[in-house]
C-alpha cells in the first residue's frame, strides 16, 4: 500500500474518530440513524415555521469594516444604512452590486452597552421579565453564538444560555475545542419573551441595536446564528435556516455561520449530525487564522 493511501485512510480515521466523538458529546446515540424520512419530515416541519423576524425595515447599526479595531469617541456619529427587507432567499449582504455598508463602532466598551440598556423599558418584553440577559464571555472573543431570546432559565439568572439548550451549547463549544469563557453569547433579545414565544418584530426591532453593538465592539472573526430569529435578524432576510445552514454569510465582513438552535437540536437530535458539520467549519476556519 502506497504512503499517499495510508495516510488517507489515516485521515479518515481520524475524521471518523472526531465525528464519533462530537456525537457521543452531544449526546447522539443512535448514529445510524432514525432514517430519512423523520429527518424530512423534521426538517419540513421546521421550515413551514413562520419566518421569526419579517418585513425587517428597521435600520441595522453596522460597522466600519474598513477600519482597525479602533474604537471612536462615544457619541461619535453613528451610520445606519437603507436596510429595505430582503428578498426570499437574498441574504443582504450578498447582494450583487451592493457595496459593504460602513459604519462606526460607538462604544468604548461592553459595560458601556450594557449602562445603556439600563433597566429597559423600551419594548414590552420588558413587563414579564426577572433579568436582563445582556451576554456574557469574552470580550476580545474570536467566535460569538447569537440565540433568539433568554428562557426561563437565563431570565432567573440573568445569563445567557444557561439551561438545557444551553448545557447542549456548552458541549457544542467543548467539541470544537473550546471554553465557554473563550467565546461571547447573547440573543437578539435581552429580556424573556414569555412562555418562550419567538421575539416580535418590534420587539426584536428595538433590542437589535444592542446586538449589533455588541457585535460591532467584538468584532469576533466569526458569528454563529443559532436558529432562524437570529439568522434572520443578522442578515436581514427571510430564508429558512433549513436551506441557509452551514453556508458562509457575511455581516459587515465577518462571517457569519447559520445553523440549527440547540433547543431544535433538543427536539430534532437526528440534526445534530448536520450542525457537527456547522462547527467543524468553523472549527477549522479559526483554526486556519494566525493567532
Ligand atoms: N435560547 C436562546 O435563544 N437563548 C438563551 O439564552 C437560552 C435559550
Amino acid at each position: 500500500m502506497s504512503n499517499e493511501i495510508i495516510d488517507e485512510l489515516a485521515d479518515v480515521a481520524r475524521q471518523l474518530e472526531e465525528q464519533l466523538k462530537f456525537y457521543r458529546e452531544i449526546g447522539l446515540a443512535d448514529i445510524g440513524g432514525a432514517g430519512g424520512a423523520v429527518e424530512a419530515a423534521a426538517g419540513a416541519a421546521f421550515e413551514s415555521l413562520p419566518p421569526a423576524v419579517t418585513d425587517l425595515a428597521q435600520p441595522a447599526l453596522l460597522v466600519d469594516v474598513a477600519m482597525p479595531k479602533k474604537k471612536d469617541p462615544v457619541g461619535q456619529t453613528s451610520l445606519f444604512g437603507d436596510t429595505a427587507p430582503d428578498t426570499e432567499g437574498a441574504a443582504r449582504p450578498a447582494a450583487k452590486g451592493t457595496p459593504l455598508p460602513v459604519l462606526d463602532v460607538i462604544d468604548q466598551s461592553l459595560e458601556a452597552i450594557r449602562e445603556d440598556l439600563g433597566e429597559c423599558t423600551r419594548c414590552k418584553l420588558h413587563e414579564h421579565r426577572t433579568k436582563i440577559v445582556f451576554g456574557e464571555g469574552n470580550p476580545g472573543a474570536r467566535l460569538v453564538f447569537v440565540g433568539e431570546g433568554p428562557g426561563a432559565d437565563e431570565d432567573a439568572t440573568g445569563r445567557p444560555f444557561v439551561g438545557r439548550a444551553g448545557q447542549l451549547l456548552d458541549k457544542i463549544i467543548a467539541a470544537i475545542g473550546l471554553r465557554r469563557e473563550d467565546v461571547y453569547i447573547t440573543n437578539i433579545v435581552k429580556c424573556r419573551p414569555p412562555g418562550n414565544r419567538t421575539p416580535e418584530r418590534d420587539e426584536v426591532a428595538t433590542c437589535e441595536q444592542f446586538l449589533f453593538r455588541q457585535l460591532a465592539l467584538i468584532r469576533p472573526r466569526v458569528i454563529v446564528a443559532l436558529g432562524s430569529p437570529a439568522f434572520q435578524c443578522i442578515l436581514r432576510t427571510r430564508e429558512p435556516i433549513t436551506r441557509a445552514r452551514g453556508q458562509w454569510r457575511d455581516w459587515n465582513g465577518i462571517k457569519v455561520l447559520p445553523t440549527f438552535h440547540p433547543a431544535y437540536l433538543l427536539r430534532v437530535p437526528e440534526k445534530k449530525r448536520e450542525a457537527w458539520e456547522d462547527m467543524k467549519k468553523v472549527r477549522d476556519y479559526l483554526s486556519s487564522l494566525p493567532d
